[in-house]
């Protein structure tokens, strides 16, 4: 066998073997395949597609590259819950304490950002004295001791993906179906949770850009899932608009507490409830309408706050001592009318640009930096009234007019959740 012939195959539509298969994985973790070959055969990929025998051998060989967690110990109740990422999405540090404080156990690994998407590790690493890097025996530890941890993915875990992931964010073959779907569920597989609620996001701010293209990868993960026994739920959600109002690791933290403690309002909640609702009935066994009821009154009664409270203390978090930016720049509107668009994408990228994410892995972060959109989707703005807040130890240069669109009318369709697939 030789990487040549396979790359050919693949340029001309061909279907590879499992072995075939076997033998790019292996032979790209042991540096018998340069990164020029794979690079070339990702693109093949991309351009002509993988069917489903191809993706099932791809993920399993991906998943057996590393560590594989074992959380049977923990019982039968863990819920896992993954974001195909986007901008100023913080449910994770939402979700994960409500759907604990009603009995799921939620053991998470989660990432960094890279790019215009934000990283959960990052937003927790904006807390100071928070621990992330739980060893194997702290995360199981902590999961049965208080319900819930959430750790930095370890470097063990599905190696593969992580050489390939890395390859593909620098050779533009990030968007393809088969490769996404592949490198979520390897990590799932190797990560042990049985039971898994997946956003899918779609839209400008997100690496799907359409309903159709997020039917595919939900549907090709759930099957994954179910060759591998995990039982997958995707709630395919809008990433046309950032997610709630704050983007920026502590701004991000600060308005998960205010969905917990302040009740909150608004998208960012309703989608919260939404994954939460199904983290539970999945986790319990019981219908998603019981499961609901659970998360609104743990919402209500303070139990998910206490929750996240009590994850905070034990991961040696700091909660009153958040970073606070000094430098913040007020961005006024022009014009009148509806707010009937604020671009995700363009959002993401300011927000790295003031210092909030890395373009390269090695930057460094600054935790305060980020950015708070004043107004909502529909809200009426007049001239010179506050559309968003900068903050920044940067020098603000030029800003995009084009981040925001105000309209004489309302938007017809500002869905948020676009449908469920089980
Ligand atoms: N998230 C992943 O983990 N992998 C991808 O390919 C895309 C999003």
């Amino acid at each position: 066998m030789n990487i040549i012939d396979i790359i050919n195959k693949k340029r001309k539509c061909g279907i590879l073997t499992d072995e075939e298969i076997k033998y790019v994985i292996d032979g790209y973790l042991n540096g018998e395949i340069k990164d020029y070959q794979m690079s070339s055969l990702l693109m093949a990929i991309l351009i002509n597609d993988m069917d489903n025998s191809e993706i099932y051998s791809l993920t399993k060989y991906m998943a057996e590259s590393g560590d594989r967690l074992d959380l049977s110990p923990l019982g039968d109740n863990v819920v896992d819950k993954h974001s195909t990422g986007g901008v100023g999405d913080k449910t994770t540090l939402i979700v994960a304490p409500i759907a604990a404080s009603c009995g799921v156990k939620v053991a998470k690994m989660s990432g960094r950002g890279l790019g215009h998407t934000g990283g959960t590790i990052d937003k927790l690493e904006a807390i100071p004295g928070f621990t992330v890097n739980l060893t194997e025996e702290e995360f199981i530890n902590q999961v049965n001791d208080i319900g819930v941890a959430i750790t930095s993915q370890t470097e063990n875990i599905a190696i593969a993906d992580k050489k390939i992931y890395a390859l593909r964010d620098v050779t533009g073959t990030v968007e393809s179906i088969p490769l996404i779907a592949s490198s979520i569920m390897s990590k799932k597989i190797a990560l042990g949770a049985k039971k898994l609620v997946l956003d899918v996001k779609v839209g400008k701010g997100a690496l799907i850009k359409n309903i159709t293209d997020a039917k595919r990868l939900s549907n090709l993960m759930i099957s994954i899932g179910r060759e591998n026994h995990i039982e997958v739920i995707c709630v395919l959600t809008n990433m046309d608009i950032p997610l709630g109002n704050n983007i920026g690791n502590a701004l991000e933290v600060s308005e998960a507490i205010e969905i917990l403690k302040d009740h909150k309002q608004g998208h960012l909640r309703d989608l919260c409830v939404e994954l939460a609702s199904h983290m539970v009935s999945l986790g319990l066994n019981i219908s998603y309408e019981e499961a609901k009821e659970k998360v609104l009154n743990n919402l209500d009664n303070g139990e998910a706050y206490n929750k996240l409270l009590e994850l905070i203390k034990y991961q040696h978090g700091n909660i009153d001592e958040l970073p606070v930016e000094s430098n913040k720049y007020e961005i006024k509107s022009m014009t009148k009318g509806y707010l009937v668009d604020i671009d995700a994408y363009k959002l993401g990228v300011l927000s790295m640009s003031l210092g909030a994410g890395r373009k390269n892995k090695e930057d460094t972060i600054d935790y305060s930096a980020g950015i708070i959109v004043n107004k909502n989707i529909d809200d009426y703005v007049n001239v010179g009234d506050i559309v968003m807040t900068l903050y920044t130890n940067k020098e603000i240069t030029e800003i995009d007019n084009s981040i925001f669109k105000i309209s004489d009318e309302k938007i017809e369709n500002n869905k948020l959740i676009y449908e469920i697939i089980k």
